[in-house]
């Protein structure tokens, strides 16, 4: 069987509710990259999008979002770089071993305001687990056999996540409302 994440190939464990963050390091063996997040993760989900960090070997990226306000980079910074300046999402990461320590938006965006983390870049334990499975059919398009995909979706329904090939949809419901704000088709104080 492919592995689809550390963190779920063995089952998923639950995260504390009173969870109140913690330290994200890069790979380094010397002087990581240290990223301080004083909060909890939400809306923590599996992602098969090509552009989230994956640990080597997975199918799938870990990647959560917490409130902006609340990572700080608190060791090494002159080592981070934005993988993609053109993207809405601005992926910072290491420079010497790639792995990304945050996503920050600072366009006009639904989710402005939001960083996005991998809680496996931490040694705390209490995160919240992975809530979701989301954009499952794009490891087709970096080279995941497509016949075999009902067997990645099987996989992830086993440990108890729900597949889409989009976010799942109280997100989607969400970037909708933003968009339809934006446009004057909803009423802004909706
Ligand atoms: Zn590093
Ligand atoms: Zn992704």
């Amino acid at each position: 069987m492919a592995s689809l994440h550390p963190l779920i190939d063995n089952g998923i464990t639950k995260g504390k509710p009173d969870f109140a963050g913690g330290k994200l390091r890069c790979h380094c063996k010397t002087n990581p990259v240290e990223v301080t997040v004083a909060s909890n993760v939400v809306h923590n989900h599996a992602c098969g999008c090509s552009k989230c960090w994956k640990p080597a070997g997975s199918l799938f990226s870990i990647v959560g979002v917490v409130p902006r306000d609340s990572l700080s980079v608190t060791a090494n910074p002159e080592k981070l770089t934005i993988v993609d300046e053109s993207a809405a999402i601005q992926r910072n990461a290491c420079k010497e071993c790639g792995v990304h320590l945050f996503g920050r938006i600072e366009k006009d965006h639904p989710f402005k305001g939001l960083d996005f983390i991998h809680v496996e870049l931490s040694d705390e334990k209490g995160w919240q687990e992975p809530q979701f499975a989301a954009f499952v059919s794009s490891i087709i398009e970096q080279g995941f056999d497509p016949s075999k995909i009902d067997g990645v979706r099987a996989q992830l329904n086993k440990v108890g996540l729900q597949t889409y090939d989009a976010l799942s949809p109280p997100l989607m419901d969400a970037i909708a409302t933003w968009t339809g704000k934006k446009n004057g088709a909803l009423p802004a104080n909706l």
